[in-house]
């Protein structure tokens, strides 16, 4: 018996190797297979798969708003028009991060024949809604003023784009009607408009950011970017001004929008940011 122990043992040991070897080589075979075969057996997909795993949290929060962006089509009130260039990334509706603004809309509104103007300026605010066939498309003088500040923005290292500009009643329509059934309605009014209520329906707004840094578009960050200080401090000496400023919700009816600027003509748009006025204010609406 323990002569035969003894022949015995050496030869399991001997097994031992080989059997580590087979175990752990099957699984370096088998489980890059499965990871190639759950990513449907694309090698660049599973290699960007693993890449996602190793990035940071944070990253992973840019790529799920990336993600959401492609399936939402756009940001709340502000959304890229389909004859943009291509490369243009969309806006993300974002949910209100600052005190909500009241919802302002009067109950069975109509809408008027023509547009409310004051001092010459039209207006669209949850008070004042436009015509649904006020359609002029984007207004030539506010896109002149613009190329002008874009250019003297170019002098001091900052690439403007107006990434949405023109908005038709009917693209408002489908966008508001998006973000209630994601959002539900009492949500979608703090940062969306109704059809007709949209500022861009008047060809006057131009939500502006930065050429490249699409991660800042149409998000509250673009504020505190050096382009977006910028355009703060010299969108009025283009006839322009800051819509919806932070502190103003109440006002305006809107959370803050560092993006949107609104056309109004040098002198207009130089009161109100001396005097740090919204249109409400001052057109004494
Ligand atoms: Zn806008």
């Amino acid at each position: 018996m323990k002569s035969s122990k003894l022949r015995f043992n050496p030869n399991k040991k001997k097994k031992w190797p080989i059997v580590v070897t087979v175990i752990i080589g099957s699984i370096l075979i088998i489980v890059p297979v499965i990871w190639i075969g759950i990513h449907n057996w694309n090698l660049d997909k599973s290699l960007a798969a693993l890449n996602l795993e190793q990035k940071t949290a944070e990253q992973r929060q840019i790529a799920d708003s990336q993600e959401e962006l492609q399936d939402v089509g756009g940001d709340p009130s502000e959304e890229p028009e389909k004859n943009q260039t291509p490369d243009e990334p969309k806006e993300s509706p974002k949910p209100p991060v600052e005190k909500p603004a009241n919802n302002m809309y009067e109950p069975n509104q109509k809408y008027p024949k023509v547009p409310t103007t004051k001092n010459g300026l039209i207006i669209a605010n949850k008070q004042h809604p436009l015509p649904i066939d006020y359609n002029k498309g984007e207004d030539i003088i506010a896109r002149s003023a613009f190329n002008e500040m874009a250019a003297a923005a170019k002098l001091d290292g900052f690439e403007l784009v107006a990434f949405s500009t023109f908005r038709s009643f009917e693209r408002q329509e489908v966008l508001y009607n998006q973000y209630v059934e994601k959002d539900g309605e009492q949500a979608a009014d703090q940062y969306s408009a109704r059809p007709g209520y949209s500022e861009h329906q008047t060809g006057l707004a131009f939500d502006i950011g930065e050429k490249n840094f699409e991660q800042h578009w149409a998000a509250a960050t673009f504020g505190e970017t050096p382009a977006g200080e910028w355009v703060a401090q010299n969108a009025h000496l283009y006839g322009f001004i800051l819509r919806y400023p932070l502190g103003k919700e109440e006002v305006t009816g809107y959370m803050h929008e560092s993006w949107h600027f609104r056309y109004v003509g040098v002198e207009p748009a130089t009161d109100m940011f001396t005097h740090k006025q919204t249109l409400e204010e001052y057109l004494d609406l």
